[in-house]
């Protein structure tokens, strides 16, 4: 339920309690939030508390994506030999000069040295060997001749044109030379870092642990995703949505199946995780089937419950004991304490709250960078953007011939509104509004609006 059926009717204490210990601690439900705490407040606690899991050995086949935990140097030089980068003869380049179509130099063809099958023997003055792209230089050749200035006679061949030492040959180490560091912790291996390391030998790299994520999800009404949707029931969209941004964000989303209004149970499910980060949906707010705030009060710490901000006011913040299970002990130490998000029910809300404090932990806790991910554009306002002082706003907008334009429908269940969205701009506390015509940055759902 939400906090607005009861705003008229209940009446709000005058002075807010100083900290937010306090607030947070008191039964909300029927009574309302007192006082809300800033966005940036929020942000900073978690910022604080925040650090990268421990480091578990990665597969080299899975590393890409990952975050490493290690500086990884190189313990051979790349290529470990001196290689051909033409098709062509391998030659002693002195032997060479001088060599045009008109006065061609004729070198004996001993043999030839393929990728992976090196010729055994030595090329000596006058001498070469056929070579391919990729096999390694034989000894005594210094260079390589290319196949389009050389016709080969019997056992013979002849250059048309010179090739100095050195031309067309891959030194050793031209790519990497041993001892060198080819990648340094913190990093997020791409699909090109994975492929250096195979190109070093490694088999596997520590990198960050990824956040196991537990989806609380609460509410009677909610049939699971898949089902249809009948009578007054609706289908739970919320996890969808919260496990594509955890996988986004480079968390773990755990299985789950939403819970009833209960409060046995969703303790029960609390306390059973060994997840690191726990999203609770719905039930977060002030009404009477809305215990996660109490629970995570009574199973650890509730440090922040109800957010100067637009959607998701709602939202909650707080951190319980973490169970350890198997799974914990068998890679990496876990820490003591897992985060609980309260996230509301609404799905802009949800979404919302998600962005502004999970993701940025989930982000933070896999090693990589809190930020936001999306790509940003900054675009000029069609129409002004109302808000108010006091509260941050997320407000989801479209663009149009490269114009910003908020979305009129933008209650915080019409989750329609975020599909038709580009994406959104973020209102920050201190503002009353953005005019028509002002530049704005609009943080895009896509790569790109076009
Ligand atoms: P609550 O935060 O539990 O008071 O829920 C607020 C609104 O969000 C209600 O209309 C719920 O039916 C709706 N809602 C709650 N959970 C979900 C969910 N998982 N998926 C979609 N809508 C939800
Ligand atoms: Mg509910």
């Amino acid at each position: 339920m939400h906090i607005a059926l009861f705003s008229g009717t209940v009446p709000l204490p005058v002075t807010p309690p100083p900290d937010h210990d306090r607030t947070a601690r008191r039964d909300v439900r029927l009574r309302g939030f007192a006082a809300r705490a800033d966005v940036e407040e929020v942000e900073r606690f978690l910022a604080a508390k925040t650090a990268p899991l421990p480091a578990e050995p990665v597969a080299l086949l899975a590393c890409a994506g990952r975050v490493l935990a290690e500086d990884v140097s190189a313990a051979v030089s790349v290529p470990s030999f001196a290689r051909s980068a033409m098709d062509g003869f391998a030659v002693r380049g002195e032997d060479t000069f001088g060599a045009s179509s008109y006065d061609p130099v004729t070198l004996k063809v001993l043999g030839q040295t393929l990728p992976g099958r090196p010729f055994p023997g030595r090329v000596g003055a006058g001498e070469a060997v056929r070579i391919m792209t990729g096999a390694p230089i034989p000894d005594g050749a210094d260079a390589v001749v290319m196949a389009e200035v050389c016709e080969e006679r019997g056992d013979t061949v002849a250059i048309t044109e010179a090739a100095p030492p050195h031309k067309n040959v891959g030194a050793i180490g031209e790519d990497i030379r041993a001892g060198d560091f080819v990648l340094r912790t913190g990093r997020r291996l791409r699909p090109q870092d994975a492929g250096l390391l195979a190109s070093i030998g490694a088999s596997r790299v520590l990198c960050h642990r990824r956040p196991r994520v537990q989806l609380v999800i609460t509410g009677d009404e909610l049939l699971p995703p898949g089902a249809k949707p009948s009578g007054a029931r609706i289908v739970d969209s919320n996890s969808v949505v919260l496990r594509a941004l955890v996988a986004r964000d480079g968390g773990v989303a755990l299985d789950c199946t939403p819970l009833p209004d209960r409060r046995d149970v969703v303790r029960l499910a609390l306390q059973s995780s060994d997840a690191d980060v726990i999203l609770v949906s719905g039930g977060s707010s002030v009404g009477i089937e809305d215990h996660a705030p109490g629970l995570v009060t009574e199973l650890g710490t509730l440090d922040f419950h109800g957010v100067a901000m637009r959607p998701s006011s709602p939202a909650g913040v707080g951190r319980i004991p973490r169970r350890h299970k198997e799974y914990a002990a068998a890679t990496a130490p876990a820490p003591e304490e897992a985060f609980v998000f309260l996230l509301p029910g609404n799905p802009v809300s949800c979404l919302c709250a998600y962005e502004f404090f999970a993701g940025p932990v989930i982000r933070a806790l896999g090693g990589r960078s809190r930020a936001w991910p999306h790509r940003r554009a900054r675009l000029l306002l069609a129409r002004k953007l109302a808000s108010q002082i006091g509260r941050v706003d997320y407000v989801r907008v479209a663009i149009e011939d490269g114009r910003v334009i908020p979305l009129a429908t933008s209650g915080a269940s019409i989750l329609s509104s975020t599909v038709r969205a580009a994406g959104c701009v973020i209102v920050p506390r201190g503002r009353e509004g953005m005019a028509e015509g002002e530049e704005v940055e609009v943080l895009l759902y896509d790569e790109d609006w076009q």
